[in-house]
């Protein structure tokens, strides 16, 4: 998890930014999904840290919410998350495991998702000679070309079907590649072979949609669905309705200054006031994740108001111009909106050419960190 924060009352702020989770937030998006899902069931999906949240803190609200399959990306991630999920939660690695990591995550309760046949008879090795059945998630490549069992293995799968005797194989699954777009044409043909290839192997549990796919109807549901971005308030597609906001940061002031006209602010010299200008220094920079490509382009926001930024964000920290604001409304200590209701990390993720996904889970180490809900 994050780290501790020492100082997190707004008038007492240490850190260069407050980030504010909204548990409550998280929980309801959840929620929102296992309706729109059922009968399916609906994992929770809490890779990088819960996409830069908090694993812990989200993991947590999650199982209390009724969650009981997890996915992440690394088992280094789920051996930290494996503690914390009741008996007979489902916790699976979706990169599958490294040659030589079998036995620490089987001693752990760790399901890998085989993405290879070399990754599945590793684990069924293990599992004979431990004389037991290890559980395990088949991943299937439907179209992505990423992970997964090729149609060739699924063939040579389908022919030697005394390779699963061991394993207790809990789902098939495969990956959408362009669910965020419903009416791309992949979505469909990825269906289709994802079925296919279920059929040939002959198994019945399923799981093949994230956020966009739960909502590109009840085709793409099968028995559990994996969203990540939409509990964690990011909009996917055109159809994220009923998806809450979650996060919101704000970033300290550490100095105001009025400059003259003429006078350049940042690095390169890249801005130059036509005016005197009243300025903020913000104590936040690209190295707490916020995109040095705002420089030229982006804003914080002060009671509805619209502060840009003035030259280039720098590693620490940027500047912006406070001018809209009446002089004395923002004192060194203040704290300006960087994500909330004015803009959300998709905003900025277009802003900057990237998606939400990369806004959140960049967000940086140092924030003080707050959950709410
Ligand atoms: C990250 C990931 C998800 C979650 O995707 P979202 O778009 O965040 O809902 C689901 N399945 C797999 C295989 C993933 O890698």
């Amino acid at each position: 998890m994050s780290a501790a924060c020492l100082a997190c009352d707004d008038h007492d702020l240490d850190a260069g930014g407050l980030l504010v989770i909204d548990l409550a937030a998280i929980e309801a998006n959840y929620r929102h999904l296992v309706g729109l899902a059922a009968p399916a069931h609906v994992a929770g999906v809490v890779k990088a840290d819960a996409y830069g949240l908090g694993a812990v803190a989200v993991t947590e609200r999650l199982v209390a919410a009724g969650c009981r399959h997890f996915f992440v990306a690394e088992l280094s991630e789920a051996l930290e998350l494996r503690p914390l999920l009741p008996e007979g939660a489902v916790i699976a690695v979706l990169n599958g495991l490294a040659p030589g990591a079998n036995a620490a995550a089987a001693d752990a309760g760790i399901v890998p998702v085989a993405n290879s046949l070399t990754q599945l008879r590793a684990w069924a090795a293990l599992a004979a000679e431990r004389c037991t059945r290890l559980s395990t998630i088949l991943q299937v490549d439907s179209g992505m070309s990423r992970l997964g069992l090729s149609p060739a293995e699924v063939d040579e799968l389908a022919a030697s079907p005394e390779l699963l005797r061991s394993l207790d194989l809990l789902f098939i699954m495969s990956h959408l590649a362009c669910a965020d777009e419903p009416l791309h044409p992949a979505n469909r043909a990825q269906l289709a072979a994802f079925i296919a290839a279920k059929a040939k192997l002959g198994i019945e549990r399923a799981s093949f949609a994230n956020s966009a796919g739960i909502f590109l109807g009840k085709d793409y549901h099968f028995d559990l669905c994996r969203p990540g971005a939409s509990v964690y308030g990011l909009g996917v597609g055109p159809a994220a309705y009923g998806i809450r906001p979650v996060v919101r940061l704000e970033a300290r002031i550490s100095q105001l200054r009025t400059i003259p006209p003429s006078a350049s602010v940042g690095y390169g010299y890249t801005f130059t006031a036509d005016r005197e200008m009243r300025l903020a220094t913000l104590s936040i920079g690209y190295a707490d994740g916020w995109p040095r490509a705002l420089g030229q382009i982006g804003a914080a926001w002060v009671d509805g108001v619209r502060l840009p930024f003035t030259g280039r964000i720098s590693m620490d920290s940027c500047t912006i111009d406070v001018g809209a604001l009446p002089d004395g409304r923002l004192r060194p200590g203040s704290l300006v909106e960087l994500l909330g209701p004015h803009q959300s990390a998709d905003d900025i993720a277009r802003l900057t050419g990237t998606i939400g996904y990369e806004i959140l889970t960049r967000l940086g180490r140092r924030y003080c960190r707050r959950y709410v809900g």
